[in-house]
């Protein structure tokens, strides 16, 4: 899953940056509210992460203006816990919102619900017969087992089990799995599907030719 950072002071943009690479989130950043709404706009997010108080443009008027065209789930960063901040911004269109300072476990739940609520999925289980997928502990199990994948095989699985029965392109799964600055090697999304596979099994991920991956289930 793909994340945009806007967010003008740098040590809290590297962290949170930094912090959710870890967790095996494609990230990108963005330091003012221009660059925030030129990349929102012109990428799929699956969660935007945005301060109020940016250069050359507010996060009021990134947000307006974004949702003029899409519905990207946005997380406002207000910087205190003001009542008419949080209202603004709800009425606006924003997902939620984290008073500064916030813990970053904090933010990392409010990410993962975001994620979950724009898939559709009422619980934080998937099921998949033999496997299942724990996106709150961002877990991987088979027949009760813990299954152990790297972040990026995790986020592949995710993106997968949230769209079960759909097939997802290579170009869906190339915008939302890798950013900016990854490094697009064509065979890289292969990779991970070949090592997921070894791990669940050969038919866990299906290949549609010429169309992408899909998980039955
Ligand atoms: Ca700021």
């Amino acid at each position: 899953m793909r994340v945009l950072v806007v967010e003008d002071e740098h040590d809290l943009r590297h962290a949170l940056e930094k912090t959710l690479r870890e967790e095996g989130y494609a990230v990108d950043g963005a330091e003012d509210g221009e660059e925030g709404l030129y990349k929102a706009e012109s990428w799929d997010y699956d969660t935007v992460v945005l301060d109020v108080m940016l250069p050359v443009m507010d996060g009021w008027t990134v947000l307006e203006r974004l949702r003029r065209t899409k519905k990207t789930p946005v997380l406002m960063l207000t910087a205190r816990d003001s009542v008419k901040d949080r209202v603004r911004g709800l009425d606006l269109g924003s997902d939620d919102y984290l008073a500064k300072p916030f813990s970053l476990v904090e933010l990392l739940a409010r990410i993962r619900a975001l994620i979950r609520r724009s898939a559709g999925a009422a619980s934080s289980m998937i099921d998949l017969g033999d496997v299942q997928v724990d996106t709150a502990k961002r877990a991987v199990f088979q027949k009760l087992q813990p299954v152990e994948l790297t972040a990026r095989e995790y986020a592949l699985v995710e993106m997968l089990s949230f769209r079960r029965g759909k097939v997802v392109t290579r170009t869906e799964l190339y915008d939302h799995l890798f950013a900016e600055e990854d490094q697009t090697l064509s065979n890289l999304l292969d990779v991970h599907v070949c090592n997921v596979r070894k791990k669940l099994g050969k038919n866990f991920i299906l290949t549609r030719r010429g169309h992408g991956y899909v998980i039955e289930g």
